[in-house]
């Protein structure tokens, strides 16, 4: 029998936040004192009253299928924390619950591209985005924001990438990898290149809206009433909640949309897990847990953007969100340690693994091959010490 996986899944590229994770698991399992910063993954404990919620929920005996969308006590949930916290104004019926927001995100994908449809992604972005845009045989415009410009997209260089076959508008604010956020008037400046397309969608991936370190904190585009009609929120519990296996994600957008996702999860998945469900309803009650993960993330922040800047050679952003540093470490592309040359940011990443045990994710799948992606999601102990680690390799590379 030849092994003949469709042509689908041979064109896709593994993701390399899973596979260096996977790598730095093996090199562990070999007996070296591996430190992973590759995933990016709350290392807190999810909030007592949600795990309360959810064993409450195994006995109480929800053990059945859910309705397709999700139950209608988390989608009415949802859709209140959509108004209260996001000024987005979606009934219960615009909310679609899924198994992890990136699920969401390849379902929205799956239901408005068409083979030959344009998406335009803002890079960096999340290494998931391209591929999902291929399974679905759309085609992946991608638009650099400039690390002068904090890793940005401008609205003028947004309005280039727009042509008459556009269909999406992608990316994440807090951004993964760079932590960048789009402030209020930037995202005010997104919108009214987007309004005078009218048949274009913006697709915003919120899923750090609650680890933002700036002042004003969050704000959505979606909530911009000119656009709101188009676009599409996602989010989910694995950020904020540290809820990363409980895999429940959501959208809010209009209810043409939601339906379609419905009718594709419908054939597809089913409704997701119906205890991680019920315990997601009580989440909002209670967001202290949230706040103090939130700043504990800051003060890794400043230890981490601190020791890198200590690095020679390595140019390093402040990150206004999320849980990850993004380095460009270009300066070192072309040097070797005697046997190995650093050609790229691929290169680097490997070589860190293997020579100072420290996992790290190439910024070539993010769209910026001259970065890596650090997560900052880990004790300040294992920080400091896989930073120093970093620096000691790098000092030997001529
Ligand atoms: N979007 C971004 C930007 C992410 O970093 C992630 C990674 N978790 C996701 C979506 C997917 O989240 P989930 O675990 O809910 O599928
Ligand atoms: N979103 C996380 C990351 O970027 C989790 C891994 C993944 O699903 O890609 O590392």
């Amino acid at each position: 029998m030849a092994q003949s996986l469709a042509d689908r899944i041979n064109n896709l590229e593994e993701s390399s936040t899973l596979l260096m994770s996977k790598k730095s698991r093996e090199l562990a399992a070999q007996g070296h004192k591996v430190i992973n910063l590759s995933i990016g993954e709350p290392d807190f404990k999810t909030p007592k009253h949600i795990c309360e919620a959810a064993k409450d929920a195994i006995d109480k005996g929800f053990h059945s299928y859910t309705p397709v969308a999700g139950i209608p006590e988390l989608r009415k949930a949802i859709a209140e924390k959509f108004r209260r916290d996001n000024h987005i104004d979606w009934n219960p019926e615009n909310v679609i619950v899924s198994t992890g927001a990136k699920h969401s995100l390849a379902n929205v994908i799956q239901v408005l591209v068409n083979p030959g449809d344009e998406v335009v992604i803002l890079a960096p972005y999340w290494v998931s985005y391209s591929e999902m845009v291929k399974l679905a045989e759309g085609k992946s415009v991608i638009v650099e924001g400039a690390f002068e410009n904090d890793f940005k997209v401008t609205p003028e260089q947004l309005e280039q990438a727009i042509t008459p076959k556009t269909k999406v508008i992608m990316f994440a604010s807090p951004n993964n990898p760079t932590g960048a956020v789009y402030s209020e008037e930037e995202l005010r400046a997104i919108a009214k290149v987007v309004e005078k397309h009218p048949d274009v969608f913006v697709l915003a991936d919120e899923i750090y809206e609650y680890i933002n370190f700036r002042e004003e904190g969050h704000f959505s585009i979606g909530s911009i009433p000119e656009i709101k009609d188009r676009v599409i929120t996602v989010n989910g519990m694995a950020k904020g909640f540290a809820m990363t296996g409980w895999r429940i994600g959501y959208i809010g957008a209009a209810k043409w949309i939601v339906d379609g996702v419905e009718k594709l999860q419908g054939q597809v998945t089913s409704g997701t897990n119906h205890i991680a469900q019920r315990a997601s309803v009580v989440a909002w009650d209670d967001l202290s847990v949230t706040a103090t993960m939130r700043n504990a993330y800051l003060e890794r922040r400043n230890i981490v953007v601190g020791l890198l800047k200590e690095i020679p050679g390595f140019k390093v952003n402040v990150p206004e969100g999320a849980f990850y540093a993004f380095p460009d470490v270009s300066y070192y592309f072309g040097k070797s340690d005697g046997s190995t040359v650093i050609r790229n940011s691929d290169d680097l990443a490997l070589w860190l693994l293997e020579k100072a045990h420290v996992a790290t994710v190439a910024g070539s799948g993010f769209g910026a091959p001259n970065c890596i992606r650090i997560s900052t999601a880990a004790s300040e102990d294992s920080l400091r010490e896989a930073i120093g680690r970093i620096k000691e390799a790098v000092a030997t590379l001529k």
